[in-house]
């Protein structure tokens, strides 16, 4: 059976990378029909939001997307569109995996962990406000219920996916209501997954580890602002932004998008790399029960990595994003 999948170009250089990775998945045999709608910048102009009410309605109805970047502008009055799709589809788990790929200019080998970080509040719940003219402030919200949930979907990822350990981010030491209830929440729901090592690490601590001896982690959990910049650092010991890949999903549905931006400064030059978008198709494959043709798609990526031949500037290579995006159908062809 064919399944709908809503596919959002973004903005920047979300078109270029969009192409790309419906040009592999298509390529790939996946039974999927594209419903294609837009946000961000193209919108805005258009109906005078980033986010138009279609678009929700067209995730909600096929329950699976695959998202460009959406730039968002700094201060001013604007919402980030990310930070509001996220919110208004419940998509509490923002799931980030980093692994050393093979060809992939890096500083460490063996890294295979995964980052799970709370997606709905703390920080970004964006109750902020002046106080005077000289003054702002922002209130950080933890509740147990989105600490117990994001805990669980962790441990239940770690459990399918045959994990071994669980980490828990937290800066407890100094917020010690809000990063307290979280660690609260984090110790009882470990304690129904008794196979599974747990453990508790504070996030300055945890960005030292990190750096030093990655392979020593395996499935990481955390509230929204840690998660934020740690998968970033975590997308840079696996070779930077452009092979990172990521899922924001929750009870009812998923959307899969890049780690990274709009990257502005490359738009329209069909020069930055496609992975990270691919790389998230190919999760969001899995998720909708395309194994097959997730897996002929990440050997072809692999092998075109191996290869080296058709790399993009940030790989070290001088290849387009449509040169590799062919690479990686051309591999599939072949037979990979
Ligand atoms: P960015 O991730 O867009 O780019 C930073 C730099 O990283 C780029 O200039 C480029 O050198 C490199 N880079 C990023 N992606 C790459 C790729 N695929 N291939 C090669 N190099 C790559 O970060 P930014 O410049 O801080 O953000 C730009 C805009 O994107 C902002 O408006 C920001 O709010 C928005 N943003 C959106 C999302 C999202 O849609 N989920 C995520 C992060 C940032």
């Amino acid at each position: 059976m064919t399944r709908k999948v809503t596919l959002i170009p973004g903005d920047g250089v979300g078109p270029e990378i969009a192409w790309a990775a419906r040009r592999v998945i298509d390529a790939s045999g996946a039974r999927i029909q594209w419903e294609v709608v837009e946000a961000g910048e193209a919108t805005l102009s258009r109906y005078g939001t980033p986010l138009p009410e279609h678009v929700l309605e067209s995730i909600r109805q096929n329950r699976v997307a695959l998202k460009g970047p959406i730039t968002t502008p700094v201060g001013g009055g604007m919402r980030s569109v990310n930070v509001a799709l996220r919110q208004e589809l419940d998509l509490y788990a923002n799931v980030r995996p980093a692994r050393t790929l093979p060809g992939v200019p890096s500083r460490y080998q063996g890294v295979d962990l995964i980052v799970v970080r709370e997606n709905t509040e703390d920080l970004y719940a964006g109750v902020e406000h002046r106080v005077g003219r000289d003054a702002a402030e922002s209130i950080k919200i933890i509740t147990r219920e989105a600490s117990e949930r994001i805990v669980r979907f962790a441990f239940e990822l770690a459990r399918s996916k045959g994990r071994k350990k669980v980490t828990a981010v937290h800066k407890a030491n100094i917020m010690k209501l809000t990063d307290g209830l979280f660690l609260e929440c984090a110790r009882r729901v470990a304690a129904a997954y008794p196979e599974i090592a747990y453990e508790e690490m504070i996030v300055d601590a945890m960005c030292m580890k990190l750096v030093q001896a990655p392979e020593n982690y395996d499935v990481l959990v955390m509230p929204n602002l840690y998660g934020d910049i740690i998968s970033d650092l975590c997308a840079g010991l696996v070779g930077g932004l452009g092979v990172a890949p990521g899922a924001n999903i929750g009870d009812e549905v998923a959307v899969f998008e890049p780690v990274h931006g709009s990257a502005p400064k490359h738009a329209g030059k069909n020069r930055i790399n496609p992975l990270a978008m691919i790389l998230s198709g190919v999760m969001m494959l899995q998720h909708i029960g395309e194994e097959e043709a997730a897996g002929r798609i990440y050997r072809a990526v692999l092998a075109v990595l191996e290869e080296g031949r058709h790399l993009t500037y940030d790989l070290g290579g001088n290849a387009t994003t449509g040169e590799m995006a062919e690479a990686i159908v051309a591999k599939m062809e072949a037979g990979l």
